[in-house]
């Protein structure tokens, strides 16, 4: 029997404005799709505490026994400046800048930001699919759309007609936006007009001749509309329907509207049972972003090499001060707050070092079967990961309080409360096993010594065939010996 068969799980829906009780499409699988970075820069804290949110709800589903498909892909093309379709393209503009290849920078760039999760201790998706990776499928659903009669062509560009789509469908469910406000509030932008109404959205763009990303379409050369690629990759992997998508609150409009219109136009019916939106992280008040300098990047945060925090702090620290705010909270980010944060992760890991010192008795006095139902709670009410540690700290307390002699478990319960401990920590809130890591490190440096001590042995037998054996072998593993005056010292590559 899996975990899920037990559990009421629950997720505010954004489009209906409620908490709704998960039932997914295909029994045991969830199909989730999260919108990905667009990668012509690093990633800064705020992005990553979105994509944190979404990495907590995969865990969270693969620990109840879901079979999960989560999609989450990388833009690296289509993504204008300005998300009311003009500028340039963002990737593009830094290729120019930088005089590389746009490849360049979106290699550059999902190089660090695998790198900056990998640190973070982030699960890969099961599947990261690119836009430039899905031009077909974009051109597909464009010609789809078209033939449904609810996009139009213009000197080039395909447009998405939204007034003559709003006529038979709702443009605005999402974000509670009111189109007649829309077309009072919009101004055409580009000043171009190609457009029959300016609150109409790209599906495809006429490349200008200096504009170096793009393809072939039946419309002429050009490039994908930015919400298109979403459309394209979430229902070639998830299918027509599937249970969740998600991303930043900042995304709900119009990017998700955007991709609600295209799916309805498309194939008749809405793309997704459950829409969710992780809240922004706030620096000086003020939500961050790159382009007005108000961020900080992960790696400065793990270096101290930066102007806001009085010291370095751990990924997992990093981590953990993240899961100390709901994902629909706004979070603010601080010097002050994330000491705080460290001072209770160290208390939390302290915990557990005592728990593996605690001898059982032979009655409980406390209800470890209580405790683990309100983890299981506190995670079912739309992931709530604040409630979670706050019961996280409770098991500590009861872990002192057994210490102290004031309380009392059996084996069992001890045994129970530790695996849940775990289960919560590192499973679920991802939040990697540092005790363990550095007990491996412990191993390693020993018989890496051990190997340094046979190899010098060998030379002194003037067995150089065996002492370059070892130290070949060795290198071939990553590890690197480096012979000085002090002796054979070690690298790990
Ligand atoms: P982008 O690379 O701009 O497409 O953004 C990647 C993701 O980061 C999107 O889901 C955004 O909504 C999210 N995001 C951007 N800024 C913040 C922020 N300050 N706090 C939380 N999420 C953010
Ligand atoms: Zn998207």
């Amino acid at each position: 029997m899996k975990l899920y068969e037990n559990q009421s799980l629950k997720i505010y829906n954004s489009l209906s404005g409620e908490k709704e009780v998960f039932s997914p499409i295909h029994d045991g699988n969830v199909g989730m799709y999260v919108c990905g970075p667009t990668v012509y820069s690093n990633v800064h804290l705020g992005n990553v505490r979105t994509f944190m949110s979404f990495d907590v709800i995969f865990r969270y589903f693969l620990h109840l026994g879901y079979k999960v498909r989560y999609v989450r892909n990388i833009t690296d093309a289509g993504h204008l400046e300005n998300d009311a379709e003009v500028g340039e393209d963002r990737i593009a503009k830094k290729a120019r800048l930088e005089q590389l290849e746009p490849m360049e920078i979106v290699q550059r760039y999902t190089v660090d930001f695998h790198t900056i999760l990998h640190k973070l201790n982030f699960l890969p998706p099961s599947i990261e699919p690119t836009a430039t990776g899905h031009i077909i499928e974009q051109q597909e659903i464009i010609q789809k759309i078209i033939d449904n009669g609810f996009a139009y062509e213009s000197n080039g560009s395909v447009y998405f007609d939204v007034v003559k789509f709003n006529e038979t469908n709702h443009y605005g469910k999402l974000s509670g936006r009111n189109i007649e406000d829309m077309i009072a509030n919009t101004r055409d932008l580009d000043g171009v007009s190609d457009k029959k109404n300016p609150q109409d959205f790209a599906l495809w763009k006429k490349a200008e001749p200096q504009h170096i990303m793009r393809w072939p379409s039946p419309w002429g050369v050009g490039f994908p509309g930015w919400h298109l690629e979403c459309t394209a990759m979430s229902t070639k992997y998830l299918g027509e329907t599937f249970d969740i998508h998600g991303g930043g609150m900042d995304l709900k409009f119009p990017h998700h509207e955007c991709e609600i219109a295209q799916n309805e136009a498309c194939t008749g019916h809405s793309p997704v049972k459950f829409w969710m939106h992780a809240n922004m992280l706030i620096l000086n008040g003020k939500k961050m972003a790159k382009s007005t300098g108000n961020y900080i990047l992960p790696n400065e945060i793990f270096t101290g090499e930066n102007t806001i925090l009085s010291k370095a702090f751990s990924p997992n620290v990093t981590r953990f001060f993240m899961l100390q705010a709901h994902y629909r909270s706004v979070l603010d980010f601080s010097n002050d707050a994330i000491l705080a944060s460290e001072k209770g992760f160290n208390r939390l890991m302290e915990g557990m070092e005592l728990l593996d010192k605690l001898i059982p008795s032979s009655v409980s006095t406390l209800s470890i079967a209580e405790w683990k139902k309100s983890c299981y709670e506190a995670m079912n009410d739309d992931f709530n990961t604040p409630i979670l540690i706050a019961q996280l700290f409770e098991g500590i307390r009861y872990i002192n309080l057994v210490n102290d002699g004031k309380e009392t478990l059996t084996a069992n319960d001890l045994s129970e409360l530790k695996t849940s401990l775990k289960n919560f920590i590192h499973d679920v809130l991802g939040i990697s096993n540092e005790q363990e890591e550095s007990q491996h490190a412990d191993k390693l440096e020993g018989v890496v010594n051990l190997m340094i001590q046979m190899r010098n042995e060998a030379r002194a037998n003037k067995n150089f065939a065996l002492s370059d054996q070892i130290r070949d072998q060795l290198l071939a593993l990553g590890i690197q010996l480096k012979d000085g005056k002090e002796g054979t010292t070690f690298s790990v590559n």
